[in-house]
């Protein structure tokens, strides 16, 4: 058995505070202690003697330890007060033990149930519920409308009238490849190639395992050290609290080493044939180009030599436009547009502000042909 410690406790009647565990009537009121929860002085609730740092724990001699009881005290049914273990009848009232229905601990525990069931029951503090502010809704109004007439405002068009038609070009191009033969080398041989050699050449590397080799690597577990002693306090329910002794485990890091096998690769290279051939293909070689500044536009003569044909064809067709103020501006755009367009004519462009590819229009803005700026 540990060491005991004097408690402390309350009185429920008067409130005087502090009162000895060995005190059963209040120095104060004189009642007998009834409703009471022991304590202990200098030391918090739950915790250990390592933890308490004041370290003046009241211990009872050997004579004080004897005078206490070896179990809680009992309750009086009829005047409620607490009575030690070792009395038969009431001190307060003398009443027969007999017909006692708890003790201290039976006492605290329907206390402590109580308690929880009063909190239990209490209502939860309902979260507040805030007048609703109109401003929130205004302010997603405001930017709602704001950016459907950002959105009309850029989806509108801008008509520039009155431009001047001072420049028309096109440009024909014709490709003209050439048959000719090639001197190649590859992993495969195409169709009609002439092969001229073929030799055993390096193709890739394949990472092959040679070996293992150990490898040593540093290593930590927690291994138990030792156990240490630690004391509690026990309320005995009679004035007296026990210190009780505890055992716990103490770990520590041990470190190791430990042999791993780590393998180890080889670039292995590996061989294909690779083949050399002549090839005949057509490839491009010159081109010829045809311009000019009316409506005029034809093909380019392609003067074609032996082993020559014609390739890709391309034609581009323009017209330049000059403002009231001078500037002028370069499009493009589909043959057929274009020879409605004659040097001299007045026309509208009409572009949108979000940045589309603007058209020629008339002067309300209806389409009237597609163009693209030049880059
Ligand atoms: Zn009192
Ligand atoms: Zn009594």
């Amino acid at each position: 058995m540990g060491k005991l410690v004097m408690g402390y406790w309350d009185c429920p009647v008067c409130g005087s505070q502090g009162i000895r565990g060995d005190v059963v009537n209040c120095p104060s009121c004189g009642r007998a202690r009834g409703d009471v929860q022991f304590y202990l002085k200098n030391v918090a609730e739950g915790e250990t003697r390592e933890e308490n740092e004041r370290g003046d724990i009241e211990y009872m001699d050997e004579a004080k330890a004897q005078s206490f009881s070896k179990n809680p005290d009992w309750y009086c049914s009829f005047c409620n007060s607490l009575n030690s273990d070792n009395a038969q009848f009431c001190g307060n009232c003398g009443a027969s033990r007999a017909d006692s229905e708890s003790n201290y601990f039976d006492q605290l525990k329907k206390k402590q149930e109580q308690e929880a069931a009063e909190l239990a029951a209490q209502p939860q503090p309902a979260a507040r519920t805030q007048p609703k502010s109109k401003r929130p809704l205004l302010i997603l109004a405001a930017v709602v409308i704001g950016i459907i007439l950002l959105f009309t405002y850029l989806n509108g068009n801008k008509t520039a009238g009155d431009l001047k038609v001072t420049a028309l070009n096109w440009v024909r191009n014709i490709q003209i490849e050439e048959y000719r033969e090639f001197s190649e080398s590859g992993w495969t041989l195409p169709d009609g190639a002439e092969l001229t050699d073929q030799k055993s050449e390096y193709h890739h590397s394949d990472s092959v395992l040679s070996h293992y080799v150990d490898r040593e690597v540093q290593r930590s577990r927690r291994v138990l050290d030792h156990y240490e002693t630690y004391y509690t306090y026990e309320d005995r329910g009679n004035g007296s609290f026990e210190e009780v002794s505890h055992q716990r485990p103490v770990y520590e890091t041990e470190y190791y080493t430990e042999t791993i096998q780590e393998p180890v690769f080889i670039q292995v290279p590996r061989y294909q044939t690779k083949y050399y051939y002549n090839i005949w293909r057509w490839t491009p070689t010159r081109e010829a180009t045809a311009d000019g500044t009316d409506h005029n536009a034809v093909w380019p003569e392609t003067n074609l030599g032996e082993n020559e044909r014609e390739g890709q064809k391309s034609e581009d067709y323009r017209f330049t436009v000059t403002d009231s103020k001078g500037e002028s501006t370069t499009y493009r755009l589909a043959e057929s547009d274009w020879r409605n367009l004659n040097e001299g004519d007045s026309i509208s462009i009409t572009s949108r502000r979000t940045g589309a590819d603007a058209f020629i229009s008339d002067e309300k803005g209806n389409r009237i042909a597609d163009i693209y700026p030049v880059r």
